[in-house]
């Protein structure tokens, strides 16, 4: 299986033929602590033995260096595991001590959406070890750690508070969406609040109160039927 992201500009890197295939089961983000150019140019080096699998600009912009079914040499333990699993990385440009941009975010939300929807070894949740399939950043189990032989600031603070708070709950959330059986889009149809006059009301209210007025539109028709047909007596007998 070849892996391809179709909104990513294909980078590819000399290694994404020649390293061995990993099934992949977590997503690790990172901090470029640079550019993406910078980190693009860095990568192709012929001595340079590291790399991810995916790197997004400040503007959104987003490369793939790597097949996703290829192990990528930038989270240590996690890169491939003796049994063939391994994790999907991400680069992110700028510096661990800045946010991550909106463009940033949403591109992350995007490609880690894509990419669970591809890969369903990946865990939908938080790795709770650093073996466990899911979500993680690079430091999450220390610095050093499984994760990184050396002490580092990766992705940095406010993007690890971003990634915890508005990442990873908008990404399983939208995972979550196009998981609902039938019943629970059902339910969230007829739960659906709309506005009536300056009211909230839900869909299944709505069409209650609907049927009460029909009823009562019906009542009154009738009581008009019945006044009509006294006059045209009337009007018959005189
Ligand atoms: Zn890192």
């Amino acid at each position: 299986m070849v892996a391809r992201c179709p909104f990513a500009e294909a980078r590819f890197l000399p290694e994404s033929s020649t390293q061995p295939r990993i099934k992949p089961t977590q997503i690790i983000s990172h901090t470029m602590a640079g550019t993406l150019s910078g980190t693009d140019a860095w990568f192709r080096r012929g001595d340079v033995g590291v790399e991810t699998h995916f790197g997004i600009g400040r503007g959104g912009r987003l490369y793939q260096w790597m097949d996703t079914t290829v192990r990528a040499d930038g989270n240590y333990k996690a890169n491939r595991r003796p049994d063939g699993t391994g994790a999907i990385s991400i680069e992110t440009e700028g510096y661990a001590s800045e946010p991550w941009t909106q463009a940033q975010i949403d591109m992350l939300v995007r490609l880690h959406v894509w990419l669970m929807r591809t890969h369903t070894s990946i865990g939908r949740r938080i790795c709770r070890t650093a073996d466990d399939p899911g979500l993680g950043y690079h430091t999450m189990f220390g610095a050093p750690g499984p994760w990184t032989p050396v002490a580092k600031d990766c992705p940095g603070k406010k993007r690890i508070q971003q990634w915890r708070e508005v990442v990873v709950p908008r990404v399983l959330a939208a995972l979550k969406e196009e998981d609902m059986t039938a019943d629970e889009i059902a339910a969230a149809v007829w739960n659906a609040e709309f506005g009536r006059g300056d009211r909230r009301v839900t869909a299944g209210r709505m069409l209650a109160e609907t049927r009460e007025d029909a009823h009562a539109v019906r009542e009154a028709l009738d009581a008009l039927a019945a006044r009509v047909a006294a006059l045209e007596a009337r009007m018959n007998q005189s």
